[in-house]
């Protein structure tokens, strides 16, 4: 059997085989600390299962319409209203199941053939390979380290041509938690606007900001900023339900509406319990959401206070999400028991082998030079990993 040439040029999720591989070690009885995959290790607040239970016990099992119920489809457009000042009306609104199915659905519905779709790296996994099944032709944009990882206006404006159809833009950002100002982020949308590109704005990480920051929509940025924006979201994140598959879109009708036609024609509607939880968690009680926001900044002072104290690493200082990138580049092409380190991915390797830490290597998100540690899991364990990663750099020769 010859598979498509498109399933052939892609891999498949590098964050999710290195969950894969961290629990099955664990399994085996192998004392792995994962720094793998990001998932928020808080348990989905009791309001919100609660109002999942209700469901079920009340028969809500059945279908919904397949671009979301109205109830949550309001309850979205509300909270963008409420938090990002944006006004989506409900036919501007449509539910996925979960933040990636949201961009899967954008490619399909934007690209043609050859379209390209700019990706300032590093970017999070699953970016390049949505533009490739979608046909697209995904162009990374390098960022440096020493810009925050942020990128350069003069870098966007050489990488548009005319067959541009759209940009990712991640603030916070996985893998780096840079966090765009909306200084730095309003010329960059300004001129993806006047050109008709399609801003594609994942804003996943909204509620998990650092050192008092407060959040920008790109959206809000302007009028014809708005036009070519597409606002996506989910509650996977901001409320510990990575597992419950909710993500959400805002933006402009017609693109809106396609995406719910693809929707129609492939998944149908996002889980009807996982939605009733969705409106429990976007117009309840939002104490949890900054619970476990001031607990990430905590273990964000911790872990960067580990890094700096290791020598040739550095490390830009994460604004928000829950990630580090540390670059280990100093390592490349030191060796422990005659075998070289080459790479991110060796390092990594290496790391889960010998030291038994799980992270995801610096290549699958498009910088060699630095390897993604999740700092989703507990002050205790992000301790011993510490530990553990120091040993196991010290033991490079
Ligand atoms: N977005 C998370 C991560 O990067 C979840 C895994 C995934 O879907 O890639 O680890």
């Amino acid at each position: 059997m010859q598979l498509s040439r498109r399933v052939m040029s892609i891999q498949p999720s590098p964050t999710l085989a290195v969950d894969a591989k961290a629990k099955s070690l664990k399994a085996a009885g192998v004392d792995v600390i994962s720094f793998g995959v990001g998932e928020p290790d808080f348990r989905t607040p009791a309001h919100i299962c609660e109002a999942a239970k209700q469901a079920i016990d009340a028969g809500f099992h059945g279908y919904t319409p397949a671009d979301g119920t109205p109830e949550l489809k309001k309850a979205v457009a509300d909270k963008f209203q409420r938090d990002n000042g944006l006004t989506y009306a409900t036919d501007q609104v449509i539910i996925n199941v979960g933040g990636k199915h949201s961009s899967y659905l954008l490619m399909q519905a934007m690209l043609d053939e050859g379209d390209e779709v700019i990706v300032p790296a590093p970017y999070w996994v699953s970016y390049p390979p949505m533009v490739i099944l979608a046909g697209g032709v995904p162009v990374v944009v390098p960022t440096r380290e020493a810009d925050d990882f942020k990128l350069r206006i003069d870098d966007l404006a050489k990488a548009l041509t005319a067959k541009t159809k759209a940009i990712f833009i991640n603030s916070p950002s996985n893998p780096t938690g840079s966090v765009y100002s909306a200084e730095e982020l309003k010329p960059l949308a300004e001129l993806c606007a006047d050109k008709g590109v399609y801003i594609v704005s994942d804003e996943i990480y909204e509620p998990i900001l650092f050192d008092g920051r407060t959040f920008v929509s790109t959206a809000a940025l302007g009028p014809k900023i708005f036009d070519h924006t597409i606002t996506l979201n989910g509650v996977s994140k901001a409320y510990a339900m990575t597992g419950w598959r909710i993500g959400y879109m805002g933006g402009p009708q017609p693109i809106i509406k396609a995406c719910a036609k693809i929707q129609s024609q492939s998944t149908s509607n996002p889980t009807s319990i996982s939605q009733k939880a969705a409106v429990a968690a976007l117009t309840g009680p939002q104490d949890e959401v900054e619970r476990m926001r001031v607990e990430f900044e905590k273990r964000r002072d911790y872990i960067m206070g580990r890094l700096k104290a290791i020598p040739g690493c550095s490390c830009p200082r994460p604004g928000g999400a829950f990630y580090v990138f540390p670059n280990l580049s100093a390592y490349f092409g030191k060796s422990f028991d005659g075998q070289v380190i080459k790479d991110s991915v060796e390092l990594s390797a290496y790391l889960l082998e010998q030291s038994h830490i799980a992270t995801v290597p610096g290549a699958a998100f498009g910088e060699d030079a630095c390897i993604r540690f999740s700092f989703a899991t507990s002050m205790e364990l992000i301790a011993k990993g510490m530990d553990r990663l120091e040993d196991g750099l010290s033991k490079l020769a």
